[in-house]
């Protein structure tokens, strides 16, 4: 098949900061980039050349949006297969439809990881008061109770500590289908974002270490400071995962990695992710750049890391004392700023992050983690905030 080459047009699902590295890569490439999403004014939207505002249910728009493209990809993976199906039938979608219905629900998620021979904390889905009780009998506590549907940054999950608080957990989250895992004792979480092409040509970033704060990752450290083993069972983990769902895209593999040594995989993510931005600064290809190419067809570019790098999330929380101090962010000569665009900071939300390179990982999370804390400084200077 022909590739999409530059002057193609690329249609993407969703128009967050995903979507925007994304549309800034390829419009850099000479690309041409339409969002749809049901917003306006969006990080993606103000930077690409078309964007369309209509619910994903609305498939007489979807449609239209489709034929105005070569092919289309999705930055949001919790849009329906009604859309995607509709879109499938004008145009190409990379990674496909079927890779989005495993990803957006946990249950079909985990099983199947464990038919594809991963290693997954021992679950049980379940649909009601019963099957919980009969769930935590079975898995033990603590245990985890998420959503099936529509789970993020730990958002519709509860840590539960015996049957009568897993029932209560399960009606607070509405009652719907969800699944209880075994507590996983990690000594680390760790991601590996990959892609593979058309031709099943496979490469990955390595394995990286996240650290996350209420849920929501935090940081990231890249490459992540593990034994030779354990870096390269992780990518073989996700080379499993990517040839049984046959992707063809981005994706990221989330994964534990237990006090005994073992990788366990959480979740996946179809598509670029959070512990992926340090690519934007610190590989030859980045990730947004190696979405593109895969999903036109065209070879993979390397992945190779050509320094070490830390990435600190910027949430809305840092705009609780005013506009921060983007100046003395900027200060350190090898710390990268990157902001989304948002209009409105709350609590919580993904605003930006800070990439740092150095000689050494350490030396970038430390730097990292310096340049935010410079952000917000003139306040704990004025005595204002205490740290
Ligand atoms: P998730 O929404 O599945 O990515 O979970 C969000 C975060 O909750 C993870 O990054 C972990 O920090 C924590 N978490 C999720 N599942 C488990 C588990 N089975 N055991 C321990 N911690 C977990």
């Amino acid at each position: 098949m022909k590739p999409f080459l530059p002057g193609s047009t690329i249609g993407v699902l969703g128009s967050g900061q995903l979507g925007r590295m994304f549309a800034m890569a390829a419009r850099r490439m000479g690309y041409r980039v339409h969002t749809l999403s049901p917003e306006t004014e969006t990080p993606a939207g103000q930077v690409s050349d078309v964007e369309t505002m209509a619910a994903y249910e609305d498939l007489d728009a979807v449609r239209a949006f489709a034929r105005q493209v070569d092919v289309v990809t999705f930055e949001f993976e919790n849009v329906q297969a009604a859309t995607v199906e509709a879109i499938e039938q004008l145009v190409p979608v990379r990674p496909a439809g079927r890779v989005l219905h495993v990803a957006q629900q946990r249950v079909r998620e985990k099983r199947f990881l464990e038919k594809a021979g991963v290693p997954v904390a021992l679950f049980r889905a379940v649909g009601s008061e019963a099957e919980v009780r009969q769930a935590v009998a079975e898995i033990g506590c603590p245990a985890v109770l998420k959503t099936a549907r529509f789970g993020y940054d730990g958002k519709g999950q509860a840590v539960v500590r015996d049957a009568e608080n897993a029932a209560a957990s399960w009606r607070a989250l509405g009652g719907e289908e969800c699944v209880l895992e075994a507590f996983v004792d990690f000594e680390c979480e760790l991601s590996v974002v990959a892609a593979r092409g058309m031709d099943g040509e496979f490469r990955h970033y390595g394995a990286v270490e996240n650290r996350h704060a209420r849920h929501i990752l935090d940081v990231t450290i890249a490459p992540g400071r593990f034994p030779a083993e354990v870096q390269s069972a992780a990518a073989e983990l996700a080379r499993a995962v990517f040839e049984e769902l046959d992707v063809v895209g981005v994706a990221c593999v989330e994964m534990f990695l237990t006090r005994e040594g073992k990788l366990v995989v959480n979740e996946l993510a179809p598509r670029p992710h959070n512990s992926g931005h340090f690519t934007c600064d610190a590989n030859i290809t980045s990730q947004f750049e190696q979405q593109l190419r895969a999903v036109c067809g065209l070879k993979l570019g390397s992945t190779r890391q050509v320094m070490p790098a830390a990435c600190a999330n910027l949430l809305g929380d840092l705009w609780s004392d005013g506009e921060p101090d983007w100046a003395a962010a900027c200060a350190g000569a090898e710390v990268k700023l990157h902001l989304y665009g948002k209009r409105e900071a709350r609590l919580g939300r993904k605003m930006g992050h800070l990439t740092a390179l150095a000689e050494t990982p350490e030396l970038a999370l430390e730097k990292a983690l310096a340049g935010r804390a410079a952000l917000t400084d003139r306040y704990a200077m004025a005595g204002s905030r205490g740290r």
